[in-house]
């Protein structure tokens, strides 16, 4: 996936949930149509960690039912870095489990600033992200 589209909104309501927890890591998952964002999904940090993330398992099942139901597709994974940096880990490569966007949302001088990456092979590429 080249670019990933979400609206103002959507990237408002993952910041105002990793903002909410930082400086707890934060998580969520972003279900859409090819590559066009229609729901932000929240899902609870089970690591409860300031450098890592575990989506808590019922909350994602949950969340995959409610994306199969609605006839969407998984088409992203956002979580914080509330002390950077804005590029995503060598832990989140390694842990990179579903093949989609992976946003990540670091504060950066006290703003949050979002970027997009597609982690394949080990290996991270930038995923343009529109925001429309
Ligand atoms: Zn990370």
């Amino acid at each position: 996936m080249k670019s990933l589209t979400l609206t103002k909104e959507q990237l408002q309501k993952m910041i105002s949930h990793v903002d909410l927890h930082a400086p707890l890591e934060a998580c969520g998952i972003l279900a859409g149509l090819n590559s066009k964002v229609e729901s932000v999904l929240e899902v609870t940090n089970q690591a409860q960690s300031v450098v890592r993330f575990v989506m808590a398992p019922s909350e994602q099942l949950k969340a995959f039912e409610w994306i199969e139901s609605n006839g969407l597709d998984l088409i992203g994974i956002f979580h914080s870095h509330p002390a950077g940096p804005e590029t995503v880990s060598p832990t989140d490569i390694a842990e990179a489990a579903y093949e989609v966007v992976h946003v990540i949302l670091a504060r950066v001088e006290g703003a949050w600033r979002a970027r997009g990456f597609w982690i394949e092979d080990g290996a991270a590429s930038e995923v343009e992200l529109q925001i429309v």
